[in-house]
């Protein structure tokens, strides 16, 4: 095995096609060395060499060490200066980099190879002894943090003491013979601490800082971030080991970052920050303010520190000339880290820059019109989910987060309000103009109105599928669902944090449902705006895609707000929403508690002008576009009253004993509602409820083609279907009141009957479904819950558990699991094919809206996917990727 890849000097062994073997770092750093780029000399060890670290006891491979000191022995040669001996001493870096950017959950050493006796050279050699010694207490301190295990802190509070004891404020103060004192305090707690002491032999502290970086590949942070980013933990770091370079060698060094463009906003203009006489470290560490690296930029911040353009004219034009060129070799917008030693430039790191949405558009279309990248390469530029950070408020990322707990991000966006723990107070405040936050442990059907009417949404309970987060995504409004951490005490009205925080009805939280954190207080926020350029990319992306993005839309509200978004049709109405508005839940009752047939259609003939009426109004509004229509789905249950006083309250309304109501809530009731008696077995028990539904669908037609002009694109869904005769038996229902309202109203109604695959069975039975379904629509809610046997509501108790002991990867009713639930679909999408060529396919559980499952779509060859509103633009993005 090749462990160790060279470059410098103009040469490289490897390049940035290399990120998956040298890391991001290295690969870049490669890939600068050839296009003759100052880089200082260096080696990368390889991401596997970390993999077989950690597979062998944690011992570095056999054949590493010789490489590296091969590397070593061209970094001497090219520098001209020694590693751990003679009159010029090489010192070296140590840093992490792996495959993706993981920045600061690594450790990384400096000014390596400095001992009591490369001390004196360097102070010799560099003219500069308090220089030397400041790098030498820095590197002990360095390294007793990251290989001995010694923290930080220990040593800060050895240099705050001695600033004291001298009267000194700042380490500027501090003098060549100040800093070698400390260095022998540092020593002397090394050795106090651990016997050992600091290890003087160069190559002792190579290998061992080598080894504390890949072992820095496991550490706490670094794991949390790897989950957060779903980065596999095989793919292990690469160690970058580099000739050190010193901005901090007097006033005409110094050191910065810079970006190729403005990340906040995109604007075409070299953006960048540096100090004189520092550290790379001591920009970060924001201990000195840096300075703008641009005039422009200098005049813009209004600061009088002098800029590095007009303080190192030269180093900084040779800069300017560097990034332009690394733009236009990476063809992308690039973070840059320099540093310059005694007026020579050496640039140390790029990468493609971390950037806002805005400034992402903004680039991207930039690009094309610069003729730099292709309308596709643009699509392709813009990551799908960060739409959301465009249209939606969001927490203003400069200010300080006061977090009390956190939950799964459901439904992004940022909300403030004043807590409440019922739907009825969201309402009531709603209508006194008060911002409110609806937090419960769960919310059912019954909630929707207080939903409505909050700002957000806290559950402490649930999943991504939640009742909770399907509503809010549905509404666009923020919600955090599953915030185990948190508790809800209904009986005093409190809400009680991990951290011992309890906040009353009426106190004022953030809901972050971007990150799925909650915070208290207000906190600023910035509007969205759309820009021109997501216009032009969003119609690129248009150009691209094959499939269709519908969306998941029960309201006008909801579907007015994805028609602006650009969704071309509904691909799921969920019909049971209507069932809650105003008053339908008390015809509701009536018709789920009446004990005949003949009561049932009584109380279904007051539901049908509701439910004709609304149709209407989603037909009119989606002229022109397909609708889907599902029949009703869950449980009768769902609609009846559940506590006690709820229960008191509807009989008295109703005017019946509670006693009898109690009786027929009982009956009702099921064990596994979720597997019970829901979906198209509801329309088979009371075939008189699908009739009303298929009488009041095609009537509204009837009337929105008269209004529109233009006939209704109609698509009617049956339910939890996994038997052929089930469908039959619905769509014989619905044909039959298709007949009656044709003949009533004298106006046909086109439309196709079709079904959910949401259960293994009927996946696996497609073929002889097609034989009555005209079209699917996969419900990946259900099919992910049924294949795996866990319920949506509950899973979230236990998934992030299997997330971190690595057992799955990713939330299987967040992202679609491609291998289970995936080959399901792929064979009823096949099997439906063969019985029906014609058979339009589509998607309508959650995934719809998650980039993965959109690209595993496209693979699939489905004819559209459907999501919820506001996830329409990051879908339409998402399905031009697919098809690029
Ligand atoms: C599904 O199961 O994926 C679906 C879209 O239906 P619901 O979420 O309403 O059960
Ligand atoms: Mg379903």
């Amino acid at each position: 095995a090749k462990w160790v890849y060279r470059f410098g000097d103009g040469k490289a062994e490897g390049g940035a096609g290399d990120s998956i073997r040298l890391g991001g770092k290295g690969a870049n750093l490669a890939e600068m060395a050839s296009l003759g780029l100052p880089v200082p000399p260096g080696l990368t060890i390889v991401c596997d060499a970390c993999t077989h670290y950690f597979e062998n006891a944690r011992m570095l491979p056999d054949g590493l060490k010789a490489e590296v000191l091969d590397g070593i022995a061209a970094m001497e040669a090219i520098t001209g200066r020694r590693f751990g001996a003679g009159i010029q001493p090489l010192l070296l870096s140590v840093r992490s980099g792996a495959r993706a950017s993981m920045p600061g959950m690594m450790d990384t050493v400096l000014n390596l190879g400095l001992n009591d006796h490369t001390v004196q050279a360097l102070a010799e050699d560099s003219g500069d002894a308090r220089f030397a010694w400041d790098s030498y207490r820095r590197f002990i301190q360095m390294y007793a943090d990251v290989v001995m295990g010694l923290d930080h802190e220990i040593f800060e509070e050895i240099l705050e003491d001695e600033k004291a004891r001298l009267g000194h404020e700042y380490d500027t103060e501090l003098c060549a013979a100040d800093w070698q004192h400390i260095v022998s305090l540092y020593k002397q707690l090394i050795s106090e601490e651990l016997e050992t002491g600091f290890p003087q032999d160069p190559h002792e502290q190579l290998w061992k800082a080598i080894a504390a970086v890949f072992a820095s590949w496991m550490n706490p942070r670094a794991q949390t971030f790897r989950m957060l980013h779903r980065i596999p933990e095989e793919w292990g770091t690469a160690v970058n080991v580099q000739a050190m370079v010193f901005g901090n060698l007097g006033s005409t060094s110094a050191t910065g970052v810079a970006f190729t463009r403005n990340p906040s906003t995109g604007e075409k203009a070299l953006y960048g920050e540096f100090l004189v006489n520092a550290q790379g470290e001591d920009v970060v560490a924001g201990i000195r303010t840096p300075q703008s690296i641009t005039e422009e930029g200098r005049l813009a911040s209004g600061s009088d520190k002098p800029s590095m353009e007009k303080l190192m004219p030269q180093a900084f034009a040779e800069f300017r000339t560097n990034c332009d060129r690394l733009e236009a070799h990476y063809c992308d917008m690039q973070d840059v880290e320099f540093t310059i030693e005694r007026g020579k430039l050496w640039m140390l790191q790029t990468r493609n820059a971390k950037r806002t949405t805005r400034a992402a558009m903004k680039v991207a279309v930039d690009m094309v019109e610069e003729g730099v990248i292709t309308e596709s390469q643009a699509v392709c530029r813009i990551d799908p989910p960060s739409l959301d950070q465009l249209l939606h408020p969001t927490i203003d990322p400069r200010v300080e987060r006061h977090v009390i707990g956190s939950g799964l991000p459901a439904s992004p966006g940022a909300a403030t309000g004043e807590i409440v723990f019922t739907a009825e107070e969201a309402v009531e405040a709603d209508k006194e103009g008060r911002k409110v936050i609806l937090v419960r442990i769960e919310t059912s059907p019954e909630d929707i109105h207080g939903m409505n009417a909050a700002e957000a949404i806290l559950t402490t309970r649930g999943g991504m599928t939640s009742h909770a987060a399907v509503v809010a995504r549905g509404m666009g409004i923020p919600c955090v669902v599953g915030a185990g951490s948190m508790r809800v005490d209904l009986r005093n009205e409190v809400l009680l944090a991990a951290n011992g925080v309890s906040l009353r009805r009426g106190e004022v939280i953030t809901i972050d449902g971007s990150s799925g954190q909650v915070l208290k207080g207000s906190v600023p926020m910035t509007q969205p705006a759309l820009s021109g350029d997501f216009g032009k990319l969003m119609a690129w992306a248009d150009k691209t895609r094959r499939m269709t993005v519908r969306t998941n839309a029960d309201t006008p509200q909801d579907a007015r707000a994805a028609r602006s978004f650009g969704a071309e049709g509904i691909g799921l109405c969920r019909t049971e929403h209507m069932f809650f508005e105003g008053d339908r839940i008390h015809i509701m009752r009536e018709m789920i508690l009446a004990e005949t047939e003949k009561a049932r259609r009584a109380a279904l003939s007051k539901l049908l002008p509701m439910q004709r009426s609304d149709f209407t109004e989603l037909f009119e509004i989606m002229h022109g576009l397909p609708v889907t229509i599902r029949l009703l789905d869950p449980p009768l249950h769902e609609f009846l009253p559940k506590t006690e006083a709820e229960i008191d309250d509807v009989a008295r309304a109703m005017g019946m004993p509670p006693a009898f109501l109690a009786r027929r809530i009982d009956a009702l009731h099921e064990f596994n509602p979720m597997l019970g008696h829901r979906g198209c077995r509801l329309a088979i028990s009371y075939p008189e409820i699908a009739e009303m539904q298929a009488r009041a669908i095609f009537e509204a037609a009837v009337e929105a083609g008269k209004t529109t002009g233009e006939p209704v694109e109609l698509e009617i869904l049956v339910p939890l279907v996994s038997l052929r005769k089930e469908l039959d038996y619905v769509k014989g229902v619905i044909d039959a009141v298709a007949k009656d309202v044709a003949r009533e109203t004298g106006v046909p109604i086109a439309y196709l009957a079709g079904t959910m695959i949401e259960l293994p069975r009927a996946a696996l039975r497609a073929h002889v479904i097609a034989e009555t379904a005209e079209f699917f629509s996969f419900g990946t809610n259900d099919l992910t819950q049924t294949t795996f046997g866990m319920s949506r509501d509950d899973a979230a108790a236990f998934i992030p558990t299997y997330q971190r002991k690595g057992i799955i990867e990713h939330d299987p009713f967040i992202s679609l699991d491609f291998d289970g639930v995936g080959e399901l679909i792929q064979l009823a999408a096949e099997r439906g094919r063969k019985t029906r060529a014609d058979l339009k396919l589509g998607i309508c559980g959650e995934h719809g809206g998650d980039p993965a499952s959109i690209r595993f779509c496209e693979n699939a060859d489905l004819d559209y996917v459907s999501c919820s509103p506001f996830r329409v633009p990051i879908a339409r993005l998402a399905a031009a990727q697919a098809a690029i």
